[in-house]
């Protein structure tokens, strides 16, 4: 019997688990243990009957994720209100279902919408696809790209499942510029990803002024108190 071949007994049957003189790695039970195998799986069963029972009752409460939990994605923005997008479309290269969709295009001086070349003209994320891996945001180079914590993302159509640009963008924070406006004077796209950019600065504003004077942002500046001029400077 020890020398029998016994992987195969008849044709078409499904081959015995090993060689004769087979070690399983795993070590084998014996005695009650052994006995006790088929019940062991109830262990997590029974230790949760003493456990309190938490029910969670949303959508009346709604309890905070974690910090890093992944939500709702946005497109960032720079200090002085420039998008931080620069539409390269890696984000939606990285993407492993295929939810972004990306078109680029060109900054010119009538309208500049992010620091260097180019911006996200088009920039789509299908939530019916997304499966909040993260791994658009490990791609984006210029960190445009970041996940929120907002999970509410239930609709009654498939249509208004698809983000858009303006749904994603990151509201003007304090002190802002809505977007087109030139570059911080003297400085060129790496500044922006140095940091070195903190806020508009009055050309910026003047240039605002001139183009769009009824601007939302542009009236919320100068309702602030103190002179922006005074900050956001580069270097
Ligand atoms: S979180 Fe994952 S699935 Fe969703 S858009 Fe980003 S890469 Fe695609
Ligand atoms: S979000 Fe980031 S990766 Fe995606 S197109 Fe914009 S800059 Fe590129």
């Amino acid at each position: 019997m020890a020398d029998k071949d016994i992987t195969r007994r008849t044709p078409g049957e499904v081959g015995a688990p090993g060689q004769p003189g087979y070690t399983p790695l795993i070590p084998q039970k014996k005695g009650l243990a052994r006995a006790l195998d088929p019940v062991a799986g109830f262990g997590v069963t029974i230790s949760s009957f003493f456990k309190p029972t938490v029910t969670e009752q949303y959508p009346f409460e709604k309890v905070p994720p974690k910090p890093r939990y992944h939500g709702r994605h946005q497109l960032n923005r720079h200090p002085d209100g420039l998008e931080k997008c620069i539409g390269c479309e890696l984000c939606a290269w990285a993407c492993p279902a295929d939810a972004i969709y990306v078109e680029g295009a060109d900054n010119t001086p009538e309208a500049q919408y992010s620091p260097g070349e180019r911006y996200g003209r088009v920039y789509q994320i299908n939530y019916l696809r997304c499966i909040f891996c993260g791994l658009c945001i490990e791609a984006c180079p210029t960190r445009a790209l970041t996940m929120t914590n907002e999970y509410e993302l239930a609709g009654p159509t498939r249509r208004g499942m698809i983000y858009e640009k303006q749904d994603l963008l990151a509201p003007l924070g304090e002190g802002m510029l809505a977007a087109p406006h030139p570059m911080v004077p003297g400085t060129e796209d790496d500044d922006y990803y140095r940091g070195a950019v903190t806020g508009p600065v009055p050309e910026q504003i003047e240039w605002v002024a001139q183009h769009r004077p009824d601007d939302p942002s542009l009236e919320a500046l100068r309702a602030r108190e103190g002179a922006p001029a005074e900050k956001g400077r580069a270097r």
